[in-house]
Order: structure tokens, then sequence, then C-alpha cells
């Protein structure tokens, strides 16, 4: 490739609603921690709107796009069967000084493993895999973190003869590698994860960059939250959280002297606000996880857009008790009509979780209605830069505990890949009643499926940039 040649792209140009397919130079690399990915998949997601819609300014034109899945085409001289992975790392600190042990950060495996031609799948944020957040889980704020189609990393919406991105650190931070997902990256060893992804076509596996793991994510935050164990462990508040004591063997004594949960304590009841293309992968994710746990729920699932909610209603039908669970109710519902059921449901008490997957304080104010006192709100929605539509009096007042931010989306994938590779009834197909996915495109199409995705007209778009 010479840096003369170009691409067309889709192109976000400020302050809003201003999409251009332009051609552009062919990225090229510049660190040797980069890859070049021949894009064969690019999605438009609902967090795209925010920037669209100008609630989030963008300071210059870049390409759009943080999903993509792709092929690898160049690598920097980083990469190769000789580069220190994690293992051989980490030995080498420990036989060599107790001073490099600690300051020696290890790197990850796929150094040594990546290879050109490799398929790919990029989570929508690079990370390292090497700083303390990465090796603790929190992919999503490595310390050297760009997101996809910002101003500083673009995205993957291009194409053309050539349909590259260029994956990199932006020339600085630390270096570090980019790109995941090939075969022997997901599944952790105890499934065939080759034998698997051959059963999987790439419009589902694009789903890993972004949706499918932020819907697990905010599934398995908003369960795994503190507040949610009395109703989980049936234990009251606080002996719940930690095992018996070992100096109290009297379970009466280790307990509170208090009323004993009913089954209705037990009876989880959640709401979930939002019911795009994340809600949906949120609500599967929920679903499956409490039918795996065999627990008995009501979840309101709510969005103001009539089509989103009849197109929940028809994947809730498809799931079937491996995924849903057979002790249940999942109403699809407008956000008045929720409080109604919400209220019913719980004599008035209020859910136990919202899961607010919208970014946007209207949700927020309908998500402080829903909750119950010690209720969690848990937020995967990207929010703009505005302050909270409550008080810290309100937040004190009703105990309730506020968890926001980005999916570690590296850290998601196996979890994701699993639920992908189950759910393939939801995941599989493009554009039937109940599929997830509503249409795959040619990238010349995209200042139009901007407009109508912003309108709530069409659900989930790919742009396939060789169509
Ligand atoms: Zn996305
Ligand atoms: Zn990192």
């Amino acid at each position: 490739m010479s840096s003369t040649e170009t691409m067309l792209a889709a192109r976000w140009h400020p302050p809003s609603f201003d999409i251009r397919v332009e051609s552009v130079p062919i990225p090229q690399i510049q660190d040797p921690d980069d890859a070049i990915v021949k894009v064969t998949l690019a999605g438009l997601c609902g967090s795209d709107l925010h920037v669209y819609r100008g609630e989030i300014a963008v300071p210059k034109i870049h390409i759009s796009g943080h999903e993509f899945i792709g092929e690898i085409i160049q690598l920097g001289s980083n990469y190769g069967p000789n580069a220190p992975s994690t293992e051989t790392s980490s030995q080498t600190s420990t036989e060599t000084s107790t001073e490099t042990s600690t300051e020696t950060s290890p790197r990850p495996a796929l150094y040594s493993t990546l290879k050109l031609a490799d398929k790919v799948v990029a989570p929508f944020s690079v990370s390292c895999g090497a700083c303390a957040p990465c090796r603790t889980g929190y992919t999503s704020r490595c310390l050297s973190s760009l997101l996809f189609g910002s101003p500083r990393l673009d995205g993957g919406q291009a194409h053309d003869a050539a349909s590259w991105v260029g994956v990199h650190t932006g020339g600085g931070g630390g270096g570090g590698n980019d790109v995941e997902v090939g075969e022997g990256e997901v599944g952790e060893g105890e499934v065939d994860v080759g034998k698997l992804l051959r059963g999987i076509n790439d419009s589902s596996l694009l789903l890993l960059s972004d949706i499918l793991p932020t819907g697990v994510f905010g599934a398995k935050q908003l369960l795994g939250h503190p507040k949610m164990q009395p109703a989980l462990t049936g234990i009251a508040w606080p002996a719940c959280l930690s095992p018996p004591s070992t100096s109290l063997t009297n379970t009466q004594t280790a307990t509170p002297a208090l009323t004993p949960l009913t089954p209705s304590d037990r009876l989880i009841t959640l709401a979930l606000i939002g019911l795009g293309p994340v809600g949906v992968c949120a609500s599967i994710a929920l679903l499956d996880e409490l039918a795996r746990r065999g627990l008995p729920y009501k979840i309101v699932a709510i969005d103001l857009n009539e089509g989103r909610r009849e197109k929940m209603r028809r994947i809730y039908e498809v799931i079937g008790a491996d995924g849903k669970g057979g002790d249940g109710e999942f109403v699809v519902a407008g956000p008045e009509e929720a409080k109604e059921v919400v209220r019913r449901w719980t004599a008035g008490v209020g859910c136990n979780a919202v899961l607010e997957v919208v970014g946007h304080n209207s949700a927020l104010t309908t998500a402080y209605e829903l909750v119950r006192a010690f209720g969690v709100i848990t937020s995967v929605g990207v929010h703009a830069p505005k302050s909270l539509p409550f008080t810290g009096q309100q937040l004190y007042d009703k105990n309730i505990s506020l968890d926001f931010g980005r999916c570690p989306a590296r850290a998601m994938i196996p979890d994701a890949f699993r639920l992908l590779v189950k759910r393939q009834d939801v995941f599989g197909g493009v554009g039937t009643e109940t599929s997830l996915i509503d249409r795959v495109t040619g990238i010349g199409e995209a200042t139009e499926m901007y407009r109508a995705f912003e309108k709530g007209q069409i659900g989930k778009v790919l742009f396939d940039p060789w169509k």
C-alpha cells in the first residue's frame, strides 16, 4: 500500500446530522503495535446517535463507527512468533530480579499468536491488555484506551476497492495491541472455539464488537450488585453479604431477629429501559442469567417506540426455556404503563433494580421512579455532558446505588461469545421478525441509514464495505 491510495469512508461532520461518504487515505502502520484490518462488516450503533445528534460534540471531521470485524492484512514489527508473551515475560522477570517483576508489564499472548489473514473482532475501544486496569478486567478504562470512531482514532465505517482500518494507539499512549478474537481467543479452553465459530455467520460475530458484550455487562453488573443479595440469597441485609461467622454456629443468632424473608421478597423484580439493539441484548443476557440460576423473576421492558416493543415481544416468544427459565414474567410496555405494572407487582415498593441502556436523562428519571429504596440503577447507556436529573438528597432519601460506565468489551467477549452461540435463534438471522439485525447494506447508504436509525424506523444496521 502506498500512502497515496484512498478508500471511501463514512465521516462525521460537526456539529450534527451530517454524515458524508468521502474519499480518504488508506491507513498506514504508524507504531510497532499497530495492525491494519480489512473491514468486512461495520455496525451502526445507538451510541453513534449521540454524536450524530450533536449531543456529544466532536471537534473535527473523522471516520465514524466503533463496531467492526475484519481480516488482518498488516502487522507492526512488535508482532510475531518471537514476541514476548505473558507467560515468558513473567517467567523472565521472576528469574532475573525482583525489581523487574514489578516494573516489567507482561504483554498479551496475542502479540505472538496474531497473524496475517486472521479474522478479528475489534472491541469498540482499544486496550493494551497489560496495564493495571486491563489486568483487573476493566479494559474499557485501559490507561492507553481510545474509542474507535472518535476524533483520536478513526472508525470502521469505511469502504471501497480497499477497505481498511488502522488499529493503533494514535501514535502514543504507551503502545499495546488493540485487536481481538481470532480462533483461540474466545471461549477460554473448555469448548472447541474453532468448531463453534464455523457455525456462526459474520453478521452475528459483529455483535461481539459492542452491543452483546455491553448487554451481558449490564446484566452481570446489575445481578452482581451487593444490594441484589437479599433477593438472590434469601438472607436479609447485611448477613447476605458475608459467609456465616464461624464463631456463631446458631443461624438464629447469626441472622437478625426480624421476620424471615417471604417468597415475594425473593422474587426478583426488574425494569429495563431502552429496547434498541443494546436493550435487546441486555434483555436476553438478563433472562439467560436468571434462567441459568433458576431464579423467579418479573421484568418490565420499556421503550417509547412501539416498533421496538413489538420486536422485543416477538424475540421473547422465540427464546426457549433454556434462555428464559420456567418461572418468570416478562412484560413489554411504555414508561407510564410500566409504572403501573411495577406498582401492581410490588405493592408500591418498586423494582429491585433498573437497567438503563438509553443514555438519556428522561430514562434516568423513569429509573428513579421505578426503583425501590435500597435499589440499584445500572446504566450502560452513553451519557452526554449534562447534570443528572436527581439530587444527592434524592439518592440519599432512597438509598439508591448508581452504576455507570463503558462496557469493558475485551473482558466481556468470552461470556458474550457463549451467549452468541447459544442464542443464534435471535442473533443469527438478518431481517426477520425475530432477528436482532435488521439489514446489511453498502456503506454508500450510510447517510440514509443514519437518518432512518435516528428516527427509529430501522433497527440494527450493518455496513458491508464490499457490497
Ligand atoms: Zn456500539
Ligand atoms: Zn491497558
